[in-house]
């Protein structure tokens, strides 16, 4: 007998167990099935940014994520010839720069085996069901939905669902199956990289550290030097040129060379735990979303690991998704809804790619840079704070529809993020940006406004209450938001401007604006 559910993921990495976990706060149920026997093992992405651990705090994630970060006493992010140095740059040095202007959100270190643990955890508790040891084999799709069959040990068996997200990785059988290709910079180079046990306290004390490095002695050119959750254990990597060589070239005495170079110590007591090579790739999806089938993670957008957002744009992915999924799954959006996700998401992941593709030029490989390439944005409030999401949207007039704002100055256009506002309550401080999430939010100081969206939810039958600003809440948010006290904004569950007014109105323009909005 077959089974059914309503959202089919594939892959529990980052991208997938992020879809479930959202999917979850919004009561859509997922299965998701994972090829591996688990979570991933590998010390791969380490860190939550803020905008990622905006959206855990959402779900109740982001004292774990912090819980499980290394207790150092500082960071290094570092342009270097090896670790004892010289350094040629110095990106980050102990202190995180603080953003409590635009996120009421921190960072977090947590590993990816730990932030994928955690993850998967709270996704069960949230009802979703992870099936390890169990592979996507083949899949069809047609108006009615999409017919999938697993294989695991003891066989294959068939699942139909409404939808199936491809989380499938930056190799994505699913893409390929879809017929969708890829565009973007191609392969930058190839590495090989040791998991190392090794005394580096002299060198790095016990701080977290990130060196990139450019050194010509090193194969390749190029390395890096990179902390794990173990004080003692480190991943190094080193390039090489494919055209001659292979990673079985490199001997355990080549390999414990390079090391040595790379750390800058000499005479380093090391031992060789794993060893692992990657091709370091920027390519992005021609299409994110093919009829039923939407495309999250690696499998929409893969980047170099230089800029640590390869793994942070996975979660958001999985944010994005589920409340549009979920709408459409009540019956509360039309299948337009799901439209936007390519709309929307395309463009950040085009521009996420090449950013972190710019920052590896800039870290790793000068020897690449071409003239008409300009500097990655650095700026969080442009990068993580700043990007808009132009689809399901009710866009203004003389809005061209571009692509970055700076968060520290927002305009409350419509396909922007929501801006940080401290408000003040009888129960303390809150953010502006913890009053969304969970549904849509009329966000008004004006009783009318209230009302209009009371009589609108009900009418159109979708979760949307209005936030009410004065009386016991007050705040300076008009001014961020871009309308006055007697106007209101409509949030988006994923925290971007839907719509506003800037003055009066009536139900009936917010019933329109949501019309659009969820393909009604
Ligand atoms: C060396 C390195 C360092 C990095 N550092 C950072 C960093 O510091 N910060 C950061 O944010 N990002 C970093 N990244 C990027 C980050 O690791 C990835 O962007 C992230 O893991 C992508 O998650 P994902 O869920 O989309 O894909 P994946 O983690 O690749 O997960 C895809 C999953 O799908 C499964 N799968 C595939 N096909 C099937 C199938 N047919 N059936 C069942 N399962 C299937 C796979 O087994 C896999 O587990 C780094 C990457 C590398 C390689």
């Amino acid at each position: 007998m077959s089974e059914r559910t309503p959202v089919l993921i594939v892959g529990a990495g980052l991208s997938g167990l992020s879809t479930a976990v959202f999917l979850g706060l919004h009561g859509t149920p997922s299965l998701v099935v994972e090829r591996h026997p688990g979570t991933s093992t590998h010390p791969k992405a380490r860190g939550q940014q803020n905008h990622a651990m905006e959206a855990l705090r959402l779900v109740g994630l982001e004292a774990a994520m912090l819980d499980a970060s290394p207790k150092s006493q500082g960071f290094l992010l570092r342009i270097a010839q090896s670790a004892s140095g010289p350094v040629f740059r110095e990106i980050l040095h102990d202190t995180f720069l603080s953003l409590d202007h635009l996120t009421p959100a921190g960072s977090a270190d947590a590993s990816q085996a730990s932030a994928e643990r955690i993850l998967a955890e709270r996704a069960r508790e949230l009802g979703a069901e992870i099936r390890f040891s169990t592979r996507l084999d083949s899949f069809e799709q047609d108006e009615n939905g999409v017919r999938a069959v697993l294989a695991d040990a003891t066989g294959t068996r068939e699942v139909h669902a409404d939808y199936l997200v491809a989380a499938d990785g930056h190799r994505s059988p699913i893409r390929e199956r879809l017929g969708i290709g890829t565009h973007g910079r191609g392969a930058l180079g190839h590495s090989i990289h040791w998991l190392v046990r090794a005394d580096l306290s002299a060198v790095v004390g016990d701080r977290l550290v990130m060196y990139y490095l450019q050194n010509p002695e090193l194969s390749g050119g190029n390395g890096v030097v990179v902390s794990t959750d173990h004080p003692d254990q480190f991943v190094v990597g080193v390039g090489y040129d494919p055209a001659h060589e292979e990673p079985a070239d490199f001997t355990e005495e080549r390999s414990l060379a390079q090391i040595r170079l790379a750390t800058g110590v000499p005479e380093l007591d090391v031992e060789i735990l794993a060893t692992d090579s990657t091709v370091t790739t920027m390519q992005v999806a021609d299409r994110f979303s093919a009829g039923r089938v939407h495309l999250v993670g690696d499998a929409a957008h893969t980047m170099p690991p230089h800029g640590g957002m390869g793994g942070n744009t996975a979660v958001m992915d999985g944010f994005y998704l589920a409340w549009k999924l979920a709408a459409v799954l009540r019956g509360e959006a039309g299948p337009g809804l799901l439209d936007s996700h390519d709309a929307e998401r395309r463009p950040v992941g085009e521009l996420v790619a090449e950013n972190q593709f710019r920052n590896a030029i800039v870290r790793n490989r000068p020897d690449l840079a071409r003239e008409d390439d300009a500097p990655p944005i650095e700026d969080p409030a442009v990068l993580l704070f700043g990007y808009r999401h132009n689809g399901a949207v009710v866009r203004e007039p003389g809005d061209e529809g571009e692509l970055l704002e700076n968060a520290t100055r927002p305009t409350g256009r419509p396909g922007s993020r929501a801006p940080h506002v401290r408000l003040s309550t009888p129960d303390g401080e809150v953010s502006t940006i913890d009053l969304f999430g969970r549904g849509f939010v009329l966000l008004t100081g004006s009783e009318s406004w209230a009302g209009a969206a009371e009589e609108v939810a009900t009418a159109l039958g979708v979760r949307l209450e209005p936030r009410l600003i004065g009386g016991e809440m007050t705040g300076d948010w008009t001014g961020p938001y871009g309308v006055g006290a007697d106007g209101a904004v409509l949030v988006r569950p994923d925290r971007f401007i839907a719509w506003r007014s800037r003055g009066p109105g009536t139900a009936a323009d917010l019933e329109k604006a949501l019309r659009t909005i969820l393909d009604r």
